[in-house]
C-alpha cells in the first residue's frame, strides 16, 4: 500500500516524496489499455492542508484539518477499491461465465466492489450505452418482453414500462435472476428483445448469444452494445464484420449498426422468422478489456 500522502512536517514530507515516486510508477503502469480507455483520471486531489499556527515555541507548524484526514482515507479507499475493481474486471473477461458465477457466489460482496468501480468508470463516458438502449426501448412497443443479459444495477428494468427479466451473476434484488446467462431459467421463444449491454465478457460469450437465440421469439430483437476497442481490428480487437457474420450464422439479420459513439458500438439484429443455426460458426475472439500488468 502507498504511504499516506498528507501534509505535515518532517518525516511525513519524506514519505510523501516516496509516495510521489510510487505514484509515478503507478501512472506509468497505467499506460495499460483500460477497459474503458477514455476514462478520465480521478479528480485531482485537494491540496494538502497547511493550516499554520504559532505554537508555544513560536515556530510555525502545520496541522492537518480533520476534514483532510477523512478525505485522505476516502482517497486511499478509492485507490484500493479501484485496484480491486480492475482485478475483478480482468477476472470477468478472462474466465468462463460458470467460473464467474462460482466466484461471485463464494463472495457476493465482490459484486458491489465491481459495480462501484464500473459506475465510476462509466461516469466518465460522454454517453452511456444503457441509456441509448433505454431510449430505443421507449421509442418502441411497451408490450414487448425484454431480457437484459448482464443487467448490472438493472437500469433497464428501472427505466422502462416493459416487462423486463433482469439477469446477472449476483442478485440482492428479488427482481434480478442470479445465474450464468449461458443458462437462464427463461422459456424458449418467450421474449421480444434480448439486450447485452457491455456484458459479453466471458471467454464463452457465444454461448450467451445462443441462449438469447433460444429465448427470443422469431422476429425478436437482439441488441448488443460493446466496448469499441474490443471490436477494433487496428488495435488487436475483433473485426466487427466477422462478429456480425457469426450472429447472422446463428439465425439473425443485421438491421443496423451504430458506430457514432466514441466508446461503444451498438448492433441491432432481428431473429429470422425461420431461423436456422449454421453447422459451424466462426466466432471471433473478443479482445478482453483488461489493464496490462506491470
Ligand atoms: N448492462 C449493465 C451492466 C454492464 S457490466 C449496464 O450497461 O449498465 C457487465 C455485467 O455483466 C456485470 O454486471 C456482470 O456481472 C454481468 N455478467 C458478465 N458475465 C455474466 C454471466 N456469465 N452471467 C450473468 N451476468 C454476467
Amino acid at each position: 500500500m502507498e504511504p499516506p500522502q498528507e501534509s505535515a512536517a518532517g518525516g511525513r514530507k519524506r514519505r510523501r516524496r516516496g509516495g510521489a515516486r510510487n505514484r509515478r510508477k503507478l501512472s506509468s503502469s497505467s499506460q495499460q489499455a483500460p477497459p474503458f480507455p477514455e476514462a478520465a483520471p480521478p479528480p485531482p486531489s485537494s491540496p494538502p492542508s497547511k493550516r499554520r499556527r504559532k505554537d508555544g515555541t513560536g515556530q510555525a507548524t502545520a496541522t492537518p484539518k480533520r476534514g483532510s484526514t477523512s478525505s485522505l482515507l476516502d482517497k486511499m479507499r478509492a485507490r484500493l477499491s479501484g485496484g480491486h475493481f480492475r482485478m475483478l474486471n480482468e477476472k470477468l473477461y478472462t474466465c468462463s461465465g460458470q467460473d464467474a458465477f462460482d466466484y461471485f457466489k463464494n463472495d457476493p460482496t465482490l459484486f458491489d466492489v465491481y459495480h462501484t468501480g464500473y459506475q465510476e468508470q462509466m461516469s466518465h463516458w460522454p454517453e452511456q450505452p444503457v441509456n441509448v438502449i433505454i431510449n430505443w426501448l421507449k421509442s418502441h412497443n411497451t408490450s414487448w418482453t425484454v431480457a437484459d443479459f448482464g443487467c448490472g444495477n438493472a437500469a433497464v428494468a428501472k427505466n422502462v414500462k416493459n416487462k423486463v427479466f433482469s439477469i446477472d451473476l449476483v442478485s440482492d434484488d428479488p427482481s434480478v435472476i442470479a445465474c450464468d446467462m449461458a443458462h437462464t431459467p427463461l422459456d424458449q421463444s418467450s421474449v421480444d428483445v434480448a439486450i447485452f449491454c457491455l456484458s459479453l465478457m466471458g471467454t464463452n460469450y457465444p454461448s450467451y448469444l445462443e441462449e438469447a437465440n433460444r429465448v427470443l421469439k422469431p422476429g425478436g430483437w437482439l441488441v448488443i452494445a460493446e466496448v469499441r476497442s474490443r471490436l477494433d481490428p487496428n488495435n488487436g480487437g475483433a473485426d466487427p464484420e466477422k462478429f456480425s457474420k457469426a450472429i447472422i450464422q446463428l439465425g439473425f439479420s443485421l438491421v443496423s449498426k451504430d458506430m457514432k459513439n466514441k466508446m461503444f458500438i451498438l448492433f441491432y439484429f432481428r431473429k429470422k422468422e425461420k431461423s436456422k443455426v449454421a453447422k459451424s460458426i466462426d466466432w471471433p475472439q473478443l479482445k478482453a478489456c483488461i489493464y496490462k500488468r506491470r
